[in-house]
């Protein structure tokens, strides 16, 4: 069942066409990942899903809730974590989940999510004195403190140092194993292909691609990536005609092939047809990173944070 329906979905911000006609469905009990570099809509998107921006066109619905007219019904049933949220410094962490499980008709306990949360200890700790990762930790709690069907968790990991990027990963999972369905936006490639049950590639306003992370993987770079480096001129065509082969990229003396099935073998073959001689043909995993890549020509990757600032 569709807990989330989005159908043509379009939001311009002045000339910035921010979204640009967006489709797709969140099915109950999934990690719905939205990945994409900066700048790329995914707030916007669910900004719109979430009822705190107007789309310019098309169609939303949160459990059959249509988020601009019946936005007091839609707080009710989703939780909404977004970047920055931002708490009265000098608020105390127990009396912020209080204060937001007084919005909610049927709240959770305040005193489990601290203990599910690990915040005991810091209940009585402003909010302003709490760590990057604890921080994260309360703004997950707060978005589920109304007990919702579904939690929006916007970039939650962003400015955390690795050990607490994987510690708030795993309360993501448990939030799912309560039976919360998660919509994750993030621009980290390892975050989605970690948690997510189906990832929308998104690419300037629109959704390149969307399925499991396998099949995106795998349908898209063609699954398999081997790269060598040799001094001896390369014939790119023969290596390009093999079946197994999807496509070659040659930087300087780097080779890189991405293809299919016994995609060593045939290159490796080849190779030896043509005399070249490499330093050693390796296979390296191929990522989402590799997937997004292929469909859109752009990288995920750690500049676009500037990209998307100015854009
Ligand atoms: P993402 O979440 O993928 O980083 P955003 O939805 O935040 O993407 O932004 C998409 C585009 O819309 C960017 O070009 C951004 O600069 C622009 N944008 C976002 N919010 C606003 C706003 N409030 N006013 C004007 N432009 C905006």
């Amino acid at each position: 069942m569709a807990l989330i329906e989005v159908a043509g979905l379009t939001k311009s911000y002045g000339a910035t066409q921010a979204v640009r006609g967006v489709d797709f469905e969140v099915e109950e009990g999934e990690i719905f990942g939205i990945l994409g570099p900066n700048g790329a809509g995914k707030t916007t998107a669910v900004e719109c899903v979430a009822g705190i921006r107007t789309p310019d066109a098309g169609r939303v619905r949160v459990l059959g809730l249509d988020p601009r007219t019946e936005r007091a019904e839609l707080r009710q049933v989703l939780g909404v974590q977004l970047q920055e949220s931002r708490l009265p410094e000098r608020l105390r962490v127990g009396e912020a989940l209080d204060l937001f499980a007084s919005f909610y008709r049927d709240p959770a306990d305040p005193g489990r999510l601290l203990h599910d949360f690990h915040l005991e200890s810091k209940r009585r700790t402003a909010v302003k004195a709490l760590s990057g990762g604890q921080q994260q930790r309360l703004s997950i709690a707060l978005a589920l403190v109304g007990n919702p069907k579904v939690a929006i968790l916007d970039e939650l990991t962003t400015g955390l140092d690795p050990r607490a990027r994987r510690d708030t990963w795993q309360v993501v999972e448990q939030v799912r194993d309560r039976g919360v369905t998660v919509v994750l936006v993030t621009h980290f490639m390892e975050e989605a292909e970690r948690l997510c049950d189906r990832i929308a590639l998104i690419d300037q306003g629109r959704i390149a691609a969307l399925d499991t992370p396998a099949a995106l993987i795998s349908d898209v770079s063609g699954g398999q990536r081997l790269r060598f480096r040799s001094a001896d001129a390369v014939d790119r065509s023969a290596l390009s005609a093999l079946d197994e082969v999807a496509d070659v990229m040659v930087e300087g003396r780097t080779v890189t092939v991405t293809g299919r099935g016994d995609l060593a073998g045939a290159v490796e073959a080849e190779l030896a047809r043509q005399g070249v001689s490499t330093d050693g043909v390796r296979t390296e995993t191929t990522t989402l990173e590799d997937a997004y890549l292929s469909l859109t020509g752009r990288s995920l990757g750690g500049h676009a944070e500037t990209e998307g600032a100015d854009a």
